[in-house]
């Protein structure tokens, strides 16, 4: 696609925000129904684009904030649509900050047709955010979402899989085919739902050690774990952790990662 390429009369679709806007309508009602947004839930939606799913979303929403970084289309949302009923934060989602807008304490809602360009960053952004989120619904490149759900011993599973489901169930809805969109991208998408897990379920005592772990073992995939974590763990700390050092980061499952971090965390220096 060209770095701009018009989709309506007054709108070009920008490359470097990922616009790829959503125009078949039974597919957004289906991923409406699958937010199943009830009138008083506080949702926002992350780059509303020409507004495909806010619309609809209003029509269900006693109120709704979307966070926007294009400019043009801010300035349509302004004119479409009332203060009362849409809030519009202007900016990069990636810097947004999601937990201004539960300081009450009510559970935040978070859906969105996500930029594919800034897909692994929002995700871990949105992350920080677990314990004040009620639910997340977003359509990503199905490959991402793969990763996401990806199991232990599979190709997908990865660090993406390992820290998101530290904090959350994750569950690939449906997808969506190229067709669905204006312009078409060139991939298949998913719709993933994110609904953060229990804190008590499995809970690293530091968690930017359990990142940096998880980097380590994935960061060259066909090294095993006595190489890829000879910083953190010598043979004698294998032995007590139950782990065969001679595996590879992509057979140990996030509940194992987390014994690894909480082991390391807990011996004396
Ligand atoms: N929701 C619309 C739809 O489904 O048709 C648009 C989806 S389009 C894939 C992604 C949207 O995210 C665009 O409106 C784009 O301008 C916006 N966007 C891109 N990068 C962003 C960022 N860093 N922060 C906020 N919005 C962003």
């Amino acid at each position: 696609m060209a770095e701009e390429e018009r989709t309506t009369e007054q709108h070009f679709a920008r490359k470097r925000f990922g616009q790829n806007f959503l125009s078949d309508h039974n597919i957004i009602r289906k991923i409406i129904d699958a937010i199943r947004p009830a009138a008083d839930d506080r949702m926002v939606e992350i780059g509303p684009g020409l507004g495909a799913m806010t619309e609809p979303l209003m029509a269900r929403l006693d109120h709704l904030h979307v966070v926007e970084i294009d400019r043009d289309l801010i300035a349509r949302l302004k004119t479409a649509h009332s203060p009362d009923k849409l809030t519009i934060h202007e900016g990069d989602a990636l810097k947004f900050d999601f937990g201004s807008l539960v300081a009450d304490g009510a559970p935040l809602r978070v859906v969105g047709n996500l930029p594919y360009n800034i897909s692994t960053p929002i995700l871990f952004h949105l992350a920080d955010y677990a314990e004040q989120v009620k639910d997340m619904t977003f359509m990503l490149q199905k490959e991402v979402v793969m990763r996401m759900v990806g199991s232990p011993g599979t190709e997908e599973y990865g660090r993406l899989s390992v820290m998101l489901q530290y904090r959350f169930n994750m569950f690939r809805m449906f997808d969506v085919p190229p067709g669905a969109f204006r312009p078409a991208p060139k991939v298949m998408s998913s719709i993933v739902r994110m609904v953060p897990k229990p804190r008590a379920e499995c809970t690293a005592t530091d968690e930017a050690l359990l990142g940096k772990i998880v980097t380590a073992a994935f960061g060259q995939r066909r090294k095993t774990l006595r190489n890829t974590l000879r910083e953190f763990l010598d043979e004698s700390g294998f032995a007590a952790l139950g782990i065969d050092p001679g595996l590879r980061g992509e057979r140990l499952s996030m509940e194992a990662f987390v014994g690894i971090a909480n082991y390391v965390a807990a011996r004396p220096a």
